[in-house]
């Protein structure tokens, strides 16, 4: 903080404005806002990282109605909290915080560690999200600087480093310590969390509404929504592939499960093979029998955080197949109903078409 702070930017005034707002116009009814545990703050956090409000509460409902301590979502199988993360996205946050809970069982007596280094220490949970299930869940102060939090400050301070780079996030890591209060330390995350969800948004920001107005250098020098400046970007990569979508005679479709990591990772999909290889020859070696019938789906586009995946998807029919198929771990016949399994949402999707709308699979010959 610099000496050009104004009286309303110190940190005694800037936790009473904000509280005093948080109080009146806040968000409380949040479903992790009750029956507050350091559990449930975890999963709220994990899911609410790059997912906004509205999307993650049924996600967040039916969590925890199925996993409601770490003892029930370490002790459940992977495919099953995957499931419950399907259209979620970022599913390496499920992935981390089902080994978190596995460890948290493990090692520390199925309670989260209240020591801010060994709770961030913890697979998905970094300095931010420990910071935050400490605050909320246990009073304790302990700052958090996540993206909402990075953008009021930046914003109320007119911080203008890029917030990729170590210097401004320590800078930024030092503003949010010495704001953060001793008393009503929950309060105070929770209201600055919410003041960067519901008014400084990123890109037209309420400031009329806002606790700040009177002293946000943003909003002085009159384009608040400059901060927290953009990196350059680069243009997103494209990349092709086929899904092969092979069905047998029982009307059960082959999945494969993915590698732990990567894209879609730990998920069930269907086959993927590059754009240009045989999809006829593809499915002899998955399942041991060339398609009867082969037809070409309508291609589809899903974007990644790093790059365009321009996927089209096969769709075979195939008689008699080889019985290893079965003896294979990581590939599955599968009927919609059949067990609770994570999918990526394309895939969802197309196994919802597959089994609602009757894609029709009597195809012509290839
Ligand atoms: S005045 Fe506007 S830009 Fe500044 S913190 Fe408030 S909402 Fe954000």
């Amino acid at each position: 903080m610099t000496e050009t702070v104004t009286e309303a930017q110190t940190p005694a005034h800037f936790a009473a404005r904000l509280l005093a707002w948080h109080d009146t116009h806040g968000r409380h009814d949040l479903p992790w806002q009750q029956h507050i545990d350091p559990y449930r703050v975890w999963v709220s956090e994990i899911m609410l990282q790059q997912t906004q409000v509205s999307t993650v509460i049924p996600y967040f409902r039916r969590f925890t109605a199925r996993f409601p301590d770490v003892r029930a979502l370490a002790d459940a199988p992977e495919d099953e909290v995957l499931h419950h993360w399907t259209g979620l996205g970022y599913y390496a946050r499920a992935r981390n915080l089902h080994k978190s809970a596995q460890l948290v069982r493990d090692a520390h007596g199925g309670e989260l560690p209240r020591r801010l280094e060994e709770l961030a220490a913890l697979p998905g949970i970094g300095r931010s999200t420990a910071g935050a299930i400490l605050a909320i869940a246990c009073n304790e102060r302990a700052p958090i600087l996540d993206g909402n939090v990075k953008r009021v400050l930046t914003r109320v301070f007119a911080i203008d480093g890029d917030t990729t780079k170590a210097a401004t996030q320590k800078q930024l890591w030092a503003i949010a310590d010495a704001l953060t209060p001793a008393e009503r330390s929950g309060a105070y995350t929770q209201a600055i969390m919410d003041l960067g969800a519901t008014l400084c948004t990123r890109t037209r920001p309420a400031c009329a509404l806002c606790p700040f107005a009177a002293d946000c250098r943003a909003r002085a020098e009159g384009n608040p929504a400059r901060f927290p400046a953009k990196k350059k970007t680069k243009p997103v990569p494209e990349r092709r592939c086929q899904l092969l979508v092979i069905r047998n005679p029982d009307g059960a479709v082959l999945l494969e499960k993915r590698p732990g990591t990567g894209i879609w990772g730990g998920l069930w999909s269907f086959p993927e093979i590059p754009e240009r290889e045989d999809a006829a020859l593809a499915c002899d070696r998955l399942v041991g029998a060339p398609p009867a019938g082969l037809r070409r789906g309508k291609p589809f586009r899903h974007t990644f955080s790093h790059f365009h995946l321009d996927a089209t998807p096969m769709f075979l029919a195939v008689g008699a197949v080889r019985a290893q198929v079965m003896e294979d771990q990581r590939l599955i016949w599968y009927k919609p109903g059949d067990k609770p399994l994570g999918f990526a949402a394309p895939v969802k999707r197309l196994l919802d078409a597959l089994a609602n709308e009757g894609i029709e699979l009597e195809m012509n010959q290839q």
